[in-house]
């Protein structure tokens, strides 16, 4: 299955990136079996969709990697956890990768390796942005491919379009330069300007609480309160027996 439409404004280059940090099951899936098990023909042909000209056959086989499906797939979970983590670090230092580069040593050091010691090539494109990949055949380690993607990530114009949602805390890119809503879809920000039954319930229930710690000496709790505040006397019995709110102790109290 491909990814939703809701994907459909992340930029090509980001894609795969979002595909492994994001929230869309499907999307990851894609990826994985995008990135390895059709192997480099069919990773080329995506990355270069749209555009004139086919890769050559010397490009393909050198883009082809002796790692196999299943052992990416195995690594895919971990890759996604580093990768999400540093994402995440770096968003809630607004962006700022020098800020990330102090505050993280990990990952610096693990960046710093990776453009020392692994070996990138690039398959040049006949128009739009090319494509940097691995061409050694050597072991690439979930770190490596974390710090592959997150450097796609950091290196991109639009970096500053990638947001943690505030309601449900998935990573997803905004789809605008004016978009500067807080939350990853339409289901969130709805559901946080709406308060959940269960919030609205919590919330009369401290309500509740308020009103009967201000409940003067010898007066009837249940009646006070009933008088003074907007709580129903129905609402109240009902938590009474259900033992949420308790008012023997105050009209014990009652001569
Ligand atoms: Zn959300």
């Amino acid at each position: 299955m491909k990814p939703r439409k809701r994907q459909s404004k992340i930029p090509n280059e980001l894609k795969e990136l979002f595909a492994v940090i994001g929230s869309d099951a499907s999307a990851f899936d894609y990826y994985w079996r995008q990135r390895w098990t059709g192997a480099c023909a069919d990773r080329i042909k995506e990355a270069f969709r749209g555009r004139a000209g086919i890769p050559t056959a010397k490009e393909q086989a050198e883009a082809t990697c002796n790692i196999t499906a299943d052992a990416f797939k195995k690594h895919a979970g971990e890759v996604r956890k580093i990768l999400a983590e540093w994402v995440e670090e770096w968003i809630a230092l607004e962006h700022k990768s020098l800020n990330f580069r102090k505050a993280n040593k990990e990952a610096g050091d693990a960046i710093s390796e990776f453009l020392t010691k692994r070996r990138m090539d690039i398959v040049y494109a006949i128009k739009g942005p090319s494509l940097l990949m691995f061409i050694e055949r050597a072991k690439v380690t979930t770190t490596d491919e974390a710090v592959r993607l997150f450097l796609k990530l950091i290196t991109h114009p639009l970096c500053h379009r990638a947001a943690k949602c505030k309601r449900c805390g998935s990573l997803y890119f905004r789809g605008n330069e004016r978009d500067n809503r807080y939350y990853c879809g339409k289901s969130c920000s709805n559901s946080a300007k709406r308060p959940s039954a269960k919030k609205a319930a919590e919330d009369k229930l401290a309500e509740a609480k308020r009103w009967l710690a201000k409940v003067p000496d010898g007066a009837d709790a249940k009646e006070w309160v009933i008088q003074n505040s907007k709580l129903t006397r129905h609402w109240l019995t009902r938590q009474e027996n259900a033992g949420t709110i308790q008012f023997n102790s105050t009209s014990q109290r009652r001569k």
